[in-house]
């Protein structure tokens, strides 16, 4: 990582945390330094109306500070939205550390990290990201108590993937019978782009309903894998935004509902597992809009992991974790409506409810 120097009595001319464009009226940024370890991370709460800040810690080899606090912003924004939208009594928060993790990622940071989490008294409780493991949130919670993510034999609720998947099958299967009148899958033409851990349970889930499954990735050996094992076809196009598809579903990145892509699209639905699949969510969300694109928010359809990690702190079942999940398909249908109604964006939509519950609170706590 770059580090920007500055010289004596030199002053940045833009304000450093309040002043950028990713700070929402956060709560409480917290920067966390240990020379021992080498740790560098950055603790982002953004919202506690509903209950502690729960978000997963990303360790990623950021090129600048700025880039990680960005970062940590904006994450901790979407947790807040995304467990709101979805009922949960949990508020929004992430963290960061800065490093790599495949070389710089060892015992004593992650224990030294959880020193921090843990000197928030619960206020922010951690869970795994990019770059974390299971075992990594095992040595986080030999330190505090305010973890999940853990191992099973340590009370952890296991891979949130699969639940994941089931999630966006159902916000998936609300935006169809939102465009086609018709929430049936069978005979419907998906294209999941990204076939890793959530991708395959998708296509799966996909598949059992008979639905047609293209499906694209980097890795040609899974491409192989999944195919043969599922039926699905591997996309032999050469642009598989413009595929002629009902359904094109982001499974891998972020941002590939963008100026380039949006013209080539033909899906009549877009819905995936990908984390901020709207480059601009406003702009992107109204482009699609006026194309009469359905978009099922990612936020919202991608919530099963957190209802998967509430489960650990909630202390309920596999029963009540998918009867949670499945309740997706019937608040997408909602938000659908919704947007219809007032005439704009389905994230916008997603985003007002979010906003309108967490204010209700607020409202209920000071009165
Ligand atoms: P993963 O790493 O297991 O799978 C991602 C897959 O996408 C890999 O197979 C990879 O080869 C493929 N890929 C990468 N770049 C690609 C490209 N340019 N084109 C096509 N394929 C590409 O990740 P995952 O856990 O399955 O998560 C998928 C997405 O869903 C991510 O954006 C993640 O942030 C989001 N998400 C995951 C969960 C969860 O529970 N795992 C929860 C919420 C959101």
């Amino acid at each position: 990582m770059t580090t920007e120097l500055l010289q004596p009595g030199e002053l940045r001319k833009v304000a450093p945390v309040f002043g950028q464009l990713s700070f929402d009226d956060h709560e409480q940024i917290v920067f966390c330094y240990d020379k021992d370890t080498g740790l560098k991370a950055i603790i982002g709460i953004h919202n506690t109306v509903l209950g502690p800040a729960l978000g997963g810690t990303r360790m990623w080899n950021y090129a600048t500070e700025w880039e990680a606090l960005n970062d940590v912003l904006r994450l901790s924004r979407g947790m807040t939205y995304k467990s709101a939208v979805t009922g949960l009594n949990l508020g929004g928060g992430k963290a960061v550390i800065i490093g790599d993790a495949k070389t710089q990622k060892t015992p004593e940071l992650m224990r030294k990290f959880a020193e921090y989490v843990h000197s928030l008294g619960g206020k922010y409780i951690t869970a795994e990201d990019v770059g974390m493991e299971t075992s990594d949130m095992d040595l986080v919670r030999d330190v505090t108590p305010y973890v999940t993510g853990v191992s099973e034999s340590r009370g952890g609720a296991g891979n949130p993937s699969p639940v994941t998947a089931y999630g966006v099958f159902m916000g998936m299967k609300a935006a169809v019978a939102h465009k086609f009148g018709s929430d049936r899958m069978e005979g419907r033409t998906v294209l999941v782009q990204g076939i890793g851990h959530v991708g395959e349970a998708l296509v799966s889930y996909l598949a059992e309903e008979g639905a047609k499954v293209y499906i694209t990735d980097i890795n040609e050996d899974r491409l192989e894998a999944v195919s043969d094992k599922y039926g699905a076809v591997i996309y032999a196009g050469d642009d598989l935004y413009g595929a002629e598809v009902d359904v094109y579903a982001p499974c891998a990145l972020g941002a590939t509902i963008n100026d380039d892509t949006i013209g080539r699209l033909r899906a009549g639905v877009v819905a995936g597992a990908a984390n901020n699949q709207l480059a601009d969510e406003n702009r992107h969300g109204l482009m699609l809009r006026e194309k009469g694109i359905v978009y099922a928010p990612d936020f919202l359809i991608n919530a099963g992991g957190i209802i998967n990690v509430y489960a650990e702190l909630e202390g309920y079942g596999r029963d009540e974790i998918m009867r949670k999940t499945e309740n997706i398909y019937h608040t997408t249908r909602e938000i659908l409506a919704d947007a219809d109604a007032h005439e704009c964006t389905s994230h916008q939509s997603a985003l007002r409810v979010a906003r309108e519950r967490i204010e209700a609170r607020r409202k209920e706590k000071t009165a």
